[in-house]
């Protein structure tokens, strides 16, 4: 018998993006592609008989009615809430935050806009638990990271790649929007996006904080605001919150 030959890869993008990047019942991000029409029924990789689950759920659907299958396929949890959902670990002792080529050695807040925090990090016994905020041109977030939980609205995305440990965001194909990678000593971040009309890079050989830039970084110790600070310190933007009667982000005085 000749070995199944693995899945093509934009069949395999095709099928993750039309469930939203995360399994069709739960939205688990860790998935595996089920072949509703199954192999040994017919050797085929065609999207149309194929369904991204998570591991459970393959087990699950694999021995139930394949009409439960297509249903899921029809109606994926993440298109339903247009949100993707994660949560990165680790089992190292990560320490520090390297975004692009600049190290951020004990500083809790790296990066600031009008006082909410872009980029920032704790340790918490020895796991580390990053935390960022990329705003649309709204304000309101598009992809947010808390303690390393992980949201983003899906209608942005062309692709978003999760393991446990490592998570790419790419709005087209061919450039990273987002990446975090903690499989190393430390978080290594990468990414190329736009705020407020400003231009982050963050890259091996290029940083770019949004018009402040800098060569192979290093800051360190807590300076107890952020490291590198945008807006100004009179204003601060005050995100949306359910106390509001409209809840919308604003630019308040302080
Ligand atoms: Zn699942």
């Amino acid at each position: 018998m000749t070995p199944r030959p693995s899945i093509p890869s934009n069949i395999a993008h095709n099928l993750r993006a039309e469930v939203g990047f995360g399994c069709a019942v739960c939205g688990n991000p860790i998935v595996e592609y089920h072949h509703i029409i199954p192999w040994e029924e017919r050797h085929h990789y065609e999207a149309d008989h194929m369904v991204v689950l998570c591991r459970n759920h393959h087990a699950e659907l694999g021995k139930q009615n394949r009409k439960l299958a297509y249903k899921a396929k029809q109606n994926p949890i993440n298109i339903r809430q247009k949100r993707f959902k994660g949560y990165l670990v680790t089992n190292k002792e990560n320490q520090n935050l390297i975004l692009g080529n600049a190290r951020f050695v004990g500083v809790t807040t790296a990066v600031s806009y009008f006082g909410i925090p872009l980029f920032g990090h704790s340790v918490v016994g020895s796991e580390i638990q990053v935390n960022c905020f990329i705003p649309d041109d709204q304000f309101f977030p598009e992809l947010e990271i808390r303690r390393n939980h992980v949201a983003a609205m899906i209608d942005g995305f062309w692709d978003i790649e999760f393991k446990s440990n490592f998570i790419k965001f790419r709005k087209r194909k061919g450039s990273v929007f987002l990446s975090l990678d903690f499989r190393r000593e430390d978080v290594e971040i990468r990414g190329r996006f736009i705020i407020d009309g400003k231009n982050f890079v963050f890259s091996p050989n290029r940083c770019d904080f949004g018009g402040a830039r800098f060569e192979n970084l290093t800051l360190q110790g807590n300076v107890g605001q952020a490291a590198i600070r945008h807006g100004r310190s009179d204003i601060r933007l005050l995100r949306e919150n359910y106390a509001m009667a409209n809840p919308v982000p604003k630019f308040v005085r302080v």
